[in-house]
């Protein structure tokens, strides 16, 4: 343990004990970590993972934390945030991105140089790095779409390796990536006219503010089913305003879970299951989560 701790003065990454995790949920939790492991460049990813592994302690990857539920106990292992690693630029006739480079920057980016693409993603919260695994997507277009290659590293063979989009299936909120850590994606994209860009980025935010509530949230907690809609089947129910603790089914679109500033986990993975099984019950559909749990539950 003590080579993890060496990492306290470590160019490259941040470093921390017992971690509270409340820091980076986004709807709460009482959790918290042995380590916690800010990556900074590439160079200080492979040396917290070779050590990680050679030490055998268990990690969780975390991005900007939007699609994942941490959970209330003390989570024995160590969180490797991916969101500090920042880079965006055009290379080559791409769009490189590093894994912690936030989508909204991307877009934003987009819209400054008049690159067309990804205007449909305007709005989605979450880093590079989660939403290609996730192949995060939103009226019609899908991150995956765009992908000419991603900078993974395998953690059962310990070493990086460039995948060219051919090498990777995209499915919905989906990829053949899980399991590996992505350190880079390039994207390809279109000229445009910059207003034309700006304007359509403009009324995708403005549908999706019609759509979805604000507050804190991890977005659509469940997928939709073959032919259907999670929110409607929800919505239909009755769903809507059902509340436990500090958590609540929104009352915009039931396929939204939000939470107060001090709710925890276990409240909104009660919720989570209980409508699961109402759901399983009285329609006979199995719901899948779109988030993503880690650490440790109580
Ligand atoms: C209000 C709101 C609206 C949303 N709307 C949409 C939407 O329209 N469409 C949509 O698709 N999603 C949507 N989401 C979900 C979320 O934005 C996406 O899932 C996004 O990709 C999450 O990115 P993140 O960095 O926050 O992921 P995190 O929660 O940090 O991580 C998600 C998963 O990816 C893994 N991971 C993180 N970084 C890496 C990496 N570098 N390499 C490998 N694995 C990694 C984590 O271990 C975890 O399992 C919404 C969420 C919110 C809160």
């Amino acid at each position: 343990m003590e080579v993890l701790r060496a990492f306290a003065g470590e160019h490259g990454v941040r470093f921390s004990e017992n971690f509270p995790l409340s820091r980076i949920s986004r709807v709460g939790t009482k959790g918290a970590a042995l380590f916690y492991f800010g990556i900074l460049s590439e160079e200080g990813f492979l040396k917290v993972m070779s050590a990680l592994v050679r030490e055998g302690v268990p990690y969780r990857i975390s991005g900007c934390g939007f699609n994942t539920l941490w959970g209330d106990a003390f989570f024995r292992g160590a969180v490797v945030d991916m969101s500090l690693l920042k880079g965006l630029s055009v290379k080559d006739g791409v769009l490189v991105a590093s894994a912690g480079c936030s989508l909204s920057a991307l877009v934003r980016f987009c819209v400054d140089s008049g690159l067309s693409g990804f205007e449909e993603l305007a709005g989605i919260p979450g880093s590079v790095g989660a939403s290609v695994v996730g192949n995060a997507g939103a009226f019609g277009r899908a991150l995956g779409d765009l992908v000419e290659w991603v900078k993974v590293w395998i953690p059962h063979e310990g070493r990086c390796s460039v995948l060219k989009r051919e090498e990777v299936a995209f499915s919905y909120r989906d990829s053949s990536l899980r399991g590996f850590v992505v350190l880079s994606a390039a994207f390809s994209f279109s000229f445009s006219d910059k207003q034309k860009v700006r304007q359509r980025v403009k009324e995708v935010l403005a549908e999706r503010k019609r759509r979805f509530p604000a507050g804190r949230s991890l977005g659509s907690v469940f997928k939709n089913p073959e032919g259907d809609f999670a929110g409607k089947i929800l919505d239909e129910l009755g769903f809507k305003g059902l509340s436990l603790g500090k958590v609540r089914v929104s009352e915009k679109h039931a396929n939204f879970i939000l939470s107060e500033k001090d709710a925890v986990a276990s409240d909104y993975l009660s919720l989570i299951n209980k409508i699961k099984r109402e759901v399983s019950l009285r329609r006979g559909i199995h719901l899948e989560e779109e988030i993503d749990y880690a650490g440790a539950f109580v």
